[in-house]
Protein backbone atom coordinates (compact mmCIF):
# COMPACT_ATOMS: atom_id res chain seq x y z
CA UNK A 1 0.00 0.00 0.00
CA UNK A 2 1.21 3.29 -0.81
CA UNK A 3 1.19 6.25 1.24
CA UNK A 4 -0.98 8.63 -1.06
CA UNK A 5 -4.09 7.85 -3.30
CA UNK A 6 -2.98 7.13 -6.88
CA UNK A 7 -5.98 9.63 -8.09
CA UNK A 8 -3.42 12.20 -7.24
CA UNK A 9 -1.12 11.03 -9.99
CA UNK A 10 -3.73 12.81 -12.16
CA UNK A 11 -4.45 15.77 -10.39
CA UNK A 12 -2.87 19.39 -12.05
CA UNK A 13 -1.75 22.74 -10.35
CA UNK A 14 -1.52 25.88 -11.27
CA UNK A 15 1.97 27.07 -12.14
CA UNK A 16 1.38 31.19 -11.86
CA UNK A 17 1.10 30.01 -7.50
CA UNK A 18 4.64 27.74 -8.24
CA UNK A 19 6.61 30.96 -9.78
CA UNK A 20 6.20 32.40 -6.40
CA UNK A 21 8.83 30.02 -5.20
CA UNK A 22 10.83 30.41 -7.90
CA UNK A 23 10.95 33.95 -7.08
CA UNK A 24 11.80 33.47 -3.52
CA UNK A 25 14.91 31.26 -4.69
CA UNK A 26 16.20 33.64 -7.11
CA UNK A 27 15.67 36.82 -5.51
CA UNK A 28 18.94 36.80 -3.08
CA UNK A 29 21.12 35.28 -6.29
CA UNK A 30 19.93 38.12 -8.45
CA UNK A 31 19.95 40.93 -5.49
CA UNK A 32 23.65 39.92 -5.19
CA UNK A 33 23.76 41.35 -8.96
CA UNK A 34 22.34 44.75 -8.43
CA UNK A 35 18.59 43.08 -9.68
CA UNK A 36 15.50 42.87 -8.34
CA UNK A 37 12.51 40.65 -9.89
CA UNK A 38 9.74 42.25 -12.17
CA UNK A 39 6.92 40.36 -11.49
CA UNK A 40 4.60 39.67 -14.44
CA UNK A 41 3.71 36.59 -13.09
CA UNK A 42 0.72 37.64 -11.24
CA UNK A 43 -2.94 36.68 -11.60
CA UNK A 44 -4.24 39.50 -9.54
CA UNK A 45 -4.70 43.12 -9.87
CA UNK A 46 -2.42 45.70 -8.29
CA UNK A 47 -4.97 47.45 -6.54
CA UNK A 48 -6.68 46.91 -3.45
CA UNK A 49 -10.18 46.64 -2.51
CA UNK A 50 -12.03 49.65 -2.16
CA UNK A 51 -12.25 51.48 1.43
CA UNK A 52 -16.19 51.08 1.75
CA UNK A 53 -15.53 47.42 0.80
CA UNK A 54 -13.19 47.03 3.55
CA UNK A 55 -15.42 49.12 5.85
CA UNK A 56 -18.05 46.95 5.33
CA UNK A 57 -16.12 43.90 6.44
CA UNK A 58 -14.92 45.74 9.31
CA UNK A 59 -18.56 46.47 10.65
CA UNK A 60 -20.01 43.65 10.41
CA UNK A 61 -16.98 42.34 12.48
CA UNK A 62 -17.37 45.06 15.09
CA UNK A 63 -21.21 43.90 15.07
CA UNK A 64 -20.10 40.14 15.92
CA UNK A 65 -21.24 38.59 12.88
CA UNK A 66 -19.18 36.08 13.13
CA UNK A 67 -20.92 32.82 12.78
CA UNK A 68 -21.63 30.21 10.66
CA UNK A 69 -24.03 31.10 7.66
CA UNK A 70 -26.53 29.77 5.18
CA UNK A 71 -23.88 27.12 3.13
CA UNK A 72 -25.18 28.17 -0.32
CA UNK A 73 -25.01 32.20 0.81
CA UNK A 74 -26.63 34.69 2.79
CA UNK A 75 -29.96 35.58 1.28
CA UNK A 76 -28.75 39.04 1.17
CA UNK A 77 -25.69 38.36 -1.10
CA UNK A 78 -27.50 35.81 -3.21
CA UNK A 79 -29.85 38.33 -4.16
CA UNK A 80 -27.89 41.14 -5.02
CA UNK A 81 -25.94 38.56 -7.05
CA UNK A 82 -28.88 37.40 -8.71
CA UNK A 83 -29.61 41.37 -9.22
CA UNK A 84 -26.25 41.65 -10.92
CA UNK A 85 -26.94 38.94 -13.22
CA UNK A 86 -30.13 40.32 -14.29
CA UNK A 87 -28.90 43.80 -14.81
CA UNK A 88 -25.96 43.00 -16.66
CA UNK A 89 -27.04 39.66 -18.89
CA UNK A 90 -30.86 39.88 -19.01
CA UNK A 91 -31.49 36.92 -17.28
CA UNK A 92 -34.25 36.30 -14.27
CA UNK A 93 -32.60 34.66 -11.46
CA UNK A 94 -34.15 33.21 -8.64
CA UNK A 95 -31.55 33.77 -5.24
CA UNK A 96 -32.07 29.95 -5.37
CA UNK A 97 -30.39 29.48 -8.01
CA UNK A 98 -27.11 31.49 -6.81
CA UNK A 99 -24.37 29.85 -4.46
CA UNK A 100 -21.82 31.59 -2.30
CA UNK A 101 -18.42 29.96 -2.97
CA UNK A 102 -14.77 30.54 -1.29
CA UNK A 103 -13.82 32.05 -4.66
CA UNK A 104 -14.06 31.75 -8.57
CA UNK A 105 -12.32 28.29 -8.52
CA UNK A 106 -14.48 25.90 -6.58
CA UNK A 107 -17.22 25.85 -8.69
CA UNK A 108 -15.34 24.87 -11.00
CA UNK A 109 -14.49 21.33 -9.00
CA UNK A 110 -18.18 21.35 -8.03
CA UNK A 111 -18.91 21.44 -11.66
CA UNK A 112 -16.35 18.40 -12.29
CA UNK A 113 -17.81 16.32 -9.44
CA UNK A 114 -21.60 17.41 -9.83
CA UNK A 115 -21.94 16.22 -13.32
CA UNK A 116 -18.90 14.21 -14.45
CA UNK A 117 -18.47 10.49 -14.31
CA UNK A 118 -15.79 8.93 -15.58
CA UNK A 119 -15.63 8.78 -19.37
CA UNK A 120 -17.67 11.50 -19.50
CA UNK A 121 -16.03 14.30 -22.23
CA UNK A 122 -15.44 17.69 -21.47
CA UNK A 123 -14.32 20.14 -23.48
CA UNK A 124 -12.52 23.22 -22.06
CA UNK A 125 -10.46 26.20 -24.23
CA UNK A 126 -6.86 25.93 -24.78
CA UNK A 127 -4.87 27.94 -23.69
CA UNK A 128 -7.21 28.01 -20.37
CA UNK A 129 -7.47 28.63 -16.49
CA UNK A 130 -5.19 24.90 -15.90
CA UNK A 131 -7.68 24.00 -13.54
CA UNK A 132 -10.25 23.36 -15.84
CA UNK A 133 -7.93 20.27 -16.88
CA UNK A 134 -6.72 19.60 -13.77
CA UNK A 135 -10.46 18.79 -12.47
CA UNK A 136 -11.55 17.02 -15.64
CA UNK A 137 -9.02 14.37 -15.31
CA UNK A 138 -8.80 14.40 -11.43
CA UNK A 139 -12.45 13.13 -11.69
CA UNK A 140 -11.76 10.20 -14.75
CA UNK A 141 -13.59 12.51 -17.11
CA UNK A 142 -11.87 12.49 -20.61
CA UNK A 143 -10.18 16.00 -21.62
CA UNK A 144 -10.87 17.52 -25.06
CA UNK A 145 -9.25 20.59 -25.37
CA UNK A 146 -10.77 23.56 -27.68
CA UNK A 147 -7.54 25.48 -29.17
CA UNK A 148 -7.72 28.82 -29.06
CA UNK A 149 -6.57 30.70 -32.58
CA UNK A 150 -4.15 33.48 -32.17
CA UNK A 151 -4.80 34.56 -35.23
CA UNK A 152 -8.37 35.64 -34.57
CA UNK A 153 -7.74 36.98 -30.87
CA UNK A 154 -7.53 33.57 -29.37
CA UNK A 155 -11.04 32.83 -30.40
CA UNK A 156 -12.26 29.80 -32.75
CA UNK A 157 -15.62 28.73 -34.64
CA UNK A 158 -18.70 27.28 -34.17
CA UNK A 159 -16.90 24.55 -36.53
CA UNK A 160 -14.01 24.07 -34.47
CA UNK A 161 -16.31 23.44 -31.06
CA UNK A 162 -18.92 21.19 -33.32
CA UNK A 163 -16.19 19.12 -34.32
CA UNK A 164 -15.71 18.20 -30.57
CA UNK A 165 -18.79 17.28 -29.86
CA UNK A 166 -19.86 13.94 -29.31
CA UNK A 167 -22.25 11.67 -27.08
CA UNK A 168 -20.17 11.62 -24.33
CA UNK A 169 -19.64 15.27 -24.16
CA UNK A 170 -21.38 15.85 -20.83
CA UNK A 171 -19.63 20.05 -19.80
CA UNK A 172 -17.86 22.54 -22.41
CA UNK A 173 -16.35 25.26 -20.42
CA UNK A 174 -16.18 28.83 -21.66
CA UNK A 175 -14.36 31.72 -20.32
CA UNK A 176 -14.35 35.53 -21.17
CA UNK A 177 -12.51 37.21 -21.31
CA UNK A 178 -9.95 34.85 -20.96
CA UNK A 179 -6.96 33.90 -18.86
CA UNK A 180 -4.44 33.78 -20.04
CA UNK A 181 -4.91 35.67 -23.64
CA UNK A 182 -7.41 38.39 -23.07
CA UNK A 183 -9.45 37.40 -25.46
CA UNK A 184 -13.02 38.11 -25.35
CA UNK A 185 -15.93 36.04 -27.33
CA UNK A 186 -18.60 38.52 -29.46
CA UNK A 187 -22.03 38.69 -29.48
CA UNK A 188 -21.99 36.85 -32.65
CA UNK A 189 -20.35 34.38 -31.69
CA UNK A 190 -22.02 33.42 -28.66
CA UNK A 191 -24.77 33.36 -30.74
CA UNK A 192 -23.31 30.84 -33.26
CA UNK A 193 -21.90 28.42 -30.44
CA UNK A 194 -25.49 28.86 -28.62
CA UNK A 195 -26.64 27.19 -32.04
CA UNK A 196 -24.55 24.68 -32.13
CA UNK A 197 -24.87 23.57 -28.38
CA UNK A 198 -28.69 23.65 -28.76
CA UNK A 199 -28.92 21.63 -31.77
CA UNK A 200 -25.74 19.13 -31.22
CA UNK A 201 -26.16 18.37 -26.92
CA UNK A 202 -29.13 16.50 -24.79
CA UNK A 203 -30.66 19.31 -22.56
CA UNK A 204 -28.59 17.52 -20.04
CA UNK A 205 -25.21 18.86 -21.34
CA UNK A 206 -24.08 21.78 -19.45
CA UNK A 207 -22.04 24.95 -20.39
CA UNK A 208 -19.65 26.46 -17.54
CA UNK A 209 -19.31 29.77 -18.46
CA UNK A 210 -16.36 31.38 -16.58
CA UNK A 211 -16.76 34.89 -16.45
CA UNK A 212 -14.85 36.02 -13.38
CA UNK A 213 -12.99 38.82 -15.67
CA UNK A 214 -16.47 40.23 -16.43
CA UNK A 215 -15.63 43.62 -15.04
CA UNK A 216 -12.39 44.15 -17.50
CA UNK A 217 -13.12 44.89 -21.06
CA UNK A 218 -11.59 47.36 -22.72
CA UNK A 219 -12.41 50.36 -25.65
CA UNK A 220 -15.72 51.22 -24.13
CA UNK A 221 -17.33 47.15 -25.02
CA UNK A 222 -19.97 45.66 -22.13
CA UNK A 223 -19.82 42.03 -21.15
CA UNK A 224 -21.57 39.24 -23.01
CA UNK A 225 -22.83 35.72 -21.92
CA UNK A 226 -23.67 32.89 -23.77
CA UNK A 227 -26.41 32.41 -20.53
CA UNK A 228 -28.21 35.32 -22.50
CA UNK A 229 -28.75 33.31 -25.71
CA UNK A 230 -31.90 31.98 -26.48
CA UNK A 231 -32.64 28.99 -24.61
CA UNK A 232 -28.96 28.83 -22.81
CA UNK A 233 -29.83 29.99 -19.23
CA UNK A 234 -31.50 26.04 -19.01
CA UNK A 235 -27.99 24.60 -19.70
CA UNK A 236 -25.17 27.13 -18.49
CA UNK A 237 -23.69 27.60 -15.09
CA UNK A 238 -22.47 31.36 -14.66
CA UNK A 239 -19.39 31.80 -12.41
CA UNK A 240 -17.91 34.80 -11.46
CA UNK A 241 -16.73 36.49 -8.08
CA UNK A 242 -15.16 39.63 -6.46
CA UNK A 243 -11.72 38.49 -7.12
CA UNK A 244 -10.82 40.36 -10.10
CA UNK A 245 -13.72 42.90 -10.87
CA UNK A 246 -13.18 43.95 -7.35
CA UNK A 247 -9.56 43.74 -6.72
CA UNK A 248 -10.31 40.93 -3.50
CA UNK A 249 -8.24 37.88 -4.95
CA UNK A 250 -7.11 37.69 -0.93
CA UNK A 251 -10.85 37.73 0.14
CA UNK A 252 -11.84 34.57 -1.26
CA UNK A 253 -15.25 35.42 -2.73
CA UNK A 254 -16.81 33.90 -5.82
CA UNK A 255 -20.46 32.80 -6.76
CA UNK A 256 -22.44 30.47 -9.42
CA UNK A 257 -25.57 30.79 -11.01
CA UNK A 258 -26.79 27.34 -11.43
CA UNK A 259 -29.86 26.70 -14.49
CA UNK A 260 -32.09 24.94 -11.44
CA UNK A 261 -32.09 25.44 -7.55
CA UNK A 262 -32.26 21.58 -7.08
CA UNK A 263 -28.44 21.70 -9.11
CA UNK A 264 -27.57 24.86 -6.54
CA UNK A 265 -28.62 22.45 -3.45
CA UNK A 266 -25.40 20.22 -5.03
CA UNK A 267 -23.47 23.02 -5.09
CA UNK A 268 -24.48 23.99 -1.63
CA UNK A 269 -23.70 20.15 -0.12
CA UNK A 270 -20.42 20.07 -1.93
CA UNK A 271 -19.88 23.75 0.46
CA UNK A 272 -21.06 21.63 3.21
CA UNK A 273 -18.33 19.18 2.83
CA UNK A 274 -15.79 21.16 2.27
CA UNK A 275 -15.66 24.58 4.15
CA UNK A 276 -19.34 24.83 5.40
CA UNK A 277 -20.14 28.28 4.06
CA UNK A 278 -18.21 31.89 3.24
CA UNK A 279 -17.20 33.78 6.23
CA UNK A 280 -20.36 36.56 7.06
CA UNK A 281 -18.21 39.30 7.19
CA UNK A 282 -17.11 38.82 3.60
CA UNK A 283 -20.23 38.01 2.26
CA UNK A 284 -21.42 41.26 4.03
CA UNK A 285 -18.83 43.21 2.13
CA UNK A 286 -19.40 40.92 -1.24
CA UNK A 287 -22.86 42.95 -0.80
CA UNK A 288 -21.24 46.30 -0.48
CA UNK A 289 -19.22 45.78 -3.26
CA UNK A 290 -22.14 44.47 -5.83
CA UNK A 291 -24.97 46.85 -4.94
CA UNK A 292 -22.59 50.32 -3.94
CA UNK A 293 -22.37 53.61 -6.03
CA UNK A 294 -18.61 53.50 -4.80
CA UNK A 295 -18.02 50.24 -6.83
CA UNK A 296 -18.52 51.27 -10.16
CA UNK A 297 -15.93 54.48 -10.08
CA UNK A 298 -13.50 51.87 -8.48
CA UNK A 299 -13.83 49.33 -10.95
CA UNK A 300 -13.42 52.28 -13.96
CA UNK A 301 -10.38 53.62 -12.55
CA UNK A 302 -8.70 50.34 -12.55
CA UNK A 303 -10.04 48.92 -16.08
CA UNK A 304 -8.58 52.30 -17.38
CA UNK A 305 -5.18 51.90 -16.28
CA UNK A 306 -5.21 48.41 -17.19
CA UNK A 307 -6.11 49.60 -20.95
CA UNK A 308 -3.25 52.20 -21.06
CA UNK A 309 -1.11 49.70 -19.70
CA UNK A 310 -2.20 47.66 -22.97
CA UNK A 311 -1.62 49.86 -25.16
CA UNK A 312 1.80 50.88 -24.17
CA UNK A 313 2.89 47.02 -23.87
CA UNK A 314 1.46 45.40 -27.28
CA UNK A 315 3.46 47.94 -29.03
CA UNK A 316 6.73 47.66 -26.90
CA UNK A 317 6.02 43.41 -27.33
CA UNK A 318 5.62 43.66 -30.98
CA UNK A 319 8.89 45.89 -31.16
CA UNK A 320 11.12 43.13 -30.26
CA UNK A 321 12.30 40.86 -32.91
CA UNK A 322 10.65 37.17 -32.54
CA UNK A 323 7.69 38.32 -30.60
CA UNK A 324 4.09 38.69 -31.76
CA UNK A 325 1.09 40.04 -29.53
CA UNK A 326 -2.19 40.34 -29.92
CA UNK A 327 -4.32 43.11 -28.32
CA UNK A 328 -6.31 41.67 -25.43
CA UNK A 329 -9.82 42.68 -25.58
CA UNK A 330 -10.01 42.46 -21.32
CA UNK A 331 -8.47 40.80 -18.83
CA UNK A 332 -5.36 41.83 -17.48
CA UNK A 333 -3.29 39.96 -19.58
CA UNK A 334 -0.97 39.91 -22.84
CA UNK A 335 0.27 36.55 -24.39
CA UNK A 336 2.63 36.98 -26.92
CA UNK A 337 3.70 34.70 -29.40
CA UNK A 338 7.32 34.05 -28.50
CA UNK A 339 8.29 31.10 -31.06
CA UNK A 340 11.26 33.76 -32.72
CA UNK A 341 12.80 34.02 -29.75
CA UNK A 342 13.13 30.73 -29.07
CA UNK A 343 14.44 30.18 -32.43
CA UNK A 344 16.86 32.94 -32.48
CA UNK A 345 18.27 31.98 -28.94
CA UNK A 346 18.59 28.43 -30.01
CA UNK A 347 15.96 26.95 -26.90
CA UNK A 348 14.33 25.02 -29.71
CA UNK A 349 17.88 23.08 -30.66
CA UNK A 350 18.78 22.75 -27.25
CA UNK A 351 15.21 21.35 -26.02
CA UNK A 352 15.49 18.90 -29.31
CA UNK A 353 18.62 17.86 -28.35
CA UNK A 354 16.89 16.99 -24.33
CA UNK A 355 16.66 13.49 -23.84
CA UNK A 356 13.01 12.23 -24.18
CA UNK A 357 12.28 12.34 -20.31
CA UNK A 358 13.86 15.99 -19.95
CA UNK A 359 11.89 17.13 -23.30
CA UNK A 360 8.43 16.10 -21.17
CA UNK A 361 9.05 17.46 -18.05
CA UNK A 362 9.63 21.26 -19.68
CA UNK A 363 8.72 23.26 -23.37
CA UNK A 364 10.76 25.83 -25.13
CA UNK A 365 8.52 28.49 -23.39
CA UNK A 366 9.18 27.19 -20.09
CA UNK A 367 13.18 27.23 -20.73
CA UNK A 368 12.58 30.71 -21.68
CA UNK A 369 10.19 31.43 -18.86
CA UNK A 370 12.93 30.10 -16.61
CA UNK A 371 15.78 32.28 -18.63
CA UNK A 372 14.17 35.45 -17.95
CA UNK A 373 13.43 34.73 -14.29
CA UNK A 374 16.97 33.56 -13.66
CA UNK A 375 19.27 35.42 -15.89
CA UNK A 376 16.87 38.81 -16.57
CA UNK A 377 14.73 38.79 -13.24
CA UNK A 378 11.47 39.07 -14.83
CA UNK A 379 8.58 36.88 -13.70
CA UNK A 380 6.29 35.23 -16.19
CA UNK A 381 4.22 32.17 -17.06
CA UNK A 382 4.68 29.84 -20.07
CA UNK A 383 2.28 28.21 -22.65
CA UNK A 384 1.86 24.79 -20.94
CA UNK A 385 1.18 26.46 -17.61
CA UNK A 386 -2.59 26.98 -19.67
CA UNK A 387 -3.09 23.26 -20.36
CA UNK A 388 -0.68 20.92 -21.45
CA UNK A 389 -2.68 18.31 -23.35
CA UNK A 390 -2.24 19.48 -27.42
CA UNK A 391 0.18 22.43 -26.33
CA UNK A 392 3.29 20.65 -28.04
CA UNK A 393 4.98 22.95 -30.30
CA UNK A 394 3.32 26.19 -29.22
CA UNK A 395 5.40 29.20 -27.53
CA UNK A 396 3.86 31.80 -25.74
CA UNK A 397 4.30 33.42 -22.25
CA UNK A 398 1.81 34.91 -20.04
CA UNK A 399 2.52 38.46 -19.41
CA UNK A 400 0.54 39.87 -16.35
CA UNK A 401 -0.19 43.97 -16.76
CA UNK A 402 -1.37 44.20 -13.43
CA UNK A 403 1.26 46.21 -12.15
CA UNK A 404 2.70 49.52 -12.90
CA UNK A 405 3.50 51.13 -16.15
CA UNK A 406 6.82 51.75 -14.72
CA UNK A 407 7.66 48.25 -13.53
CA UNK A 408 6.20 47.17 -16.93
CA UNK A 409 8.56 49.13 -18.92
CA UNK A 410 11.44 47.71 -17.00
CA UNK A 411 10.01 44.27 -17.50
CA UNK A 412 9.28 44.71 -21.28
CA UNK A 413 13.08 46.11 -21.21
CA UNK A 414 14.76 43.16 -20.31
CA UNK A 415 12.63 40.62 -22.01
CA UNK A 416 14.20 42.52 -25.09
CA UNK A 417 17.72 42.59 -23.98
CA UNK A 418 17.04 38.67 -23.37
CA UNK A 419 15.54 38.20 -26.63
CA UNK A 420 18.60 38.64 -28.53
CA UNK A 421 21.52 37.12 -26.23
CA UNK A 422 22.25 34.10 -27.58
CA UNK A 423 25.37 33.70 -25.45
CA UNK A 424 23.80 34.25 -22.14
CA UNK A 425 21.17 31.62 -22.89
CA UNK A 426 23.47 29.11 -24.08
CA UNK A 427 25.32 29.74 -20.78
CA UNK A 428 22.49 29.66 -18.81
CA UNK A 429 21.51 26.32 -20.45
CA UNK A 430 25.36 24.87 -20.14
CA UNK A 431 24.91 25.59 -16.44
CA UNK A 432 21.43 23.87 -15.86
CA UNK A 433 22.00 21.17 -17.25
N1 LIG B 1 -11.24 31.39 -13.45
C1 LIG B 1 -10.27 32.06 -14.10
C2 LIG B 1 -10.32 32.12 -15.58
C3 LIG B 1 -9.23 32.65 -13.38
O1 LIG B 1 -8.26 33.31 -14.04
C4 LIG B 1 -9.22 32.56 -11.98
C5 LIG B 1 -8.12 33.17 -11.13
N2 LIG B 1 -6.90 33.33 -11.70
C6 LIG B 1 -10.26 31.86 -11.37
C7 LIG B 1 -11.25 31.28 -12.13
C8 LIG B 1 -10.31 31.67 -9.88
O2 LIG B 1 -10.54 32.84 -9.22
P1 LIG B 1 -10.48 32.93 -7.64
O3 LIG B 1 -9.16 33.50 -7.28
O4 LIG B 1 -11.63 33.82 -7.29
O5 LIG B 1 -10.67 31.57 -7.09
Amino acid sequence: MTLLAARLATLGTENAFRVGDDIARVTPLLAARGLDVVRLNLGEPDFDSAPHINEAACAAIRAGNSHYTDPQGIRSLRAAIAEHVQRTRWLAVDPAQVVVTTGGKPSIGFTMQAYVDPGDEVIYPSPGFPIYESWVTYVGGTPVPLPLREETGFTFTAEDLAARITPRTKVIILCSPSNPTGGVLARTELAAFARVIRERCGPDVRVYSDEIYEHIVFDGAVHDSIAAEDGMAARTIIASGHSKGFAMTGWRLGWAVLPTAEEAAVFKQLNINSVSCVPPFIQEAGRVALTSAASSAAIARMVSAFEERRDWVVGALNAIPGVRCQLPRGAFYVFPNVAGVCEQLGILNVYAALPSDARSRTSPSRMLQSFLLEAYGVATVDRNSFGRIGAQGQHFLRLSIATSLERLRDGVERIARAAVDRDGFSMFAQASS
